[in-house]
């Protein structure tokens, strides 16, 4: 077994397994983020209807009133009619009343209507009610999930990681410095195996001369993207 290929190959399958491992690691918080905007964004849309019903109330409570004075006012023309003392005063104030009479049984429509959107306003409210609680009760399951994924993931990269370490002390000195320069900036990008005639990072067609360094068991860089290249199984 060649032995640089054979540690190469650990190397890169431990890279790959980090990887993997940071995604997962990011993956649980960022659903987390995504379940709390929808939990503001429900909160949002409460307060909305909330304010909605609010202001219609407001209307509505506006037009009773005044559909009361009115009224009020009407009981108060009809003694100055029972009172009037001449035909044109008689006929001024049944003109008014009769006026005051139209307004009221206009008001009284919209009132009608306000009460209409009023109970469907409410009924928003309830919806958006039940939307922000399954909002939340799925923002709690994914984060109580995500703490308990975290911890699991945590212990397991500590794992891999001192594999990492223990497999990057195998390295030959003559060139860890550069392996290790790339690693740090590339991740498990800073490796690829041979690909056919290839480098399997970047797909450049490797010269004969690399071909026969890697069969040889010798390092070798892609001169492409920099790669450290290895035999696949
Ligand atoms: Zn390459």
């Amino acid at each position: 077994m060649p032995a640089l290929t054979d540690s190469l190959r650990t190397l890169h399958r431990i890279h790959r397994q980090l990887s993997d491992l940071q995604d997962r690691l990011q993956r649980g918080p960022r659903q987390a983020k995504v379940a709390d905007t929808a939990v503001k964004k429900s909160e949002g849309e409460l307060a909305a209807a909330k304010d909605a019903h609010r202001t219609a109330k407001m209307a509505s409570d506006e037009k009773h009133l005044q559909l009361k004075q009115r009224e009020a006012r009407l009981h108060d023309l009809q003694g100055k009619l029972n009172a009037a003392n001449n035909n044109k005063e008689y006929q001024l104030l049944k003109d008014q009343m009769a006026a005051d009479r139209q307004a009221n049984s206009v008001l009284a429509d919209e009132i009608l209507e306000a009460m209409e959107r009023i109970d469907q306003l409410h009924a928003a409210i309830k919806v958006a009610e039940e939307n922000l609680a399954k909002t939340k009760e799925e923002f709690n399951k994914l984060r109580k999930r995500v703490d308990e994924q975290q911890q699991g993931l945590e212990l397991e990269f500590a794992r891999v990681q001192a594999e990492l370490t223990a497999a990057e002390g195998e390295i030959p000195e003559l060139f860890k410095d550069d392996y290790l320069r790339l690693a740090r900036a590339m991740g498990a990008d800073c490796m690829a195996p041979v690909d056919g005639e290839s480098c399997g990072g970047c797909f450049t067609i490797l010269s004969p001369q690399v071909h026969d360094l890697i069969r040889r068991d010798k390092p070798v860089f892609c001169k492409s993207c920099g790669r450290l290249l290895y035999l696949p199984e």
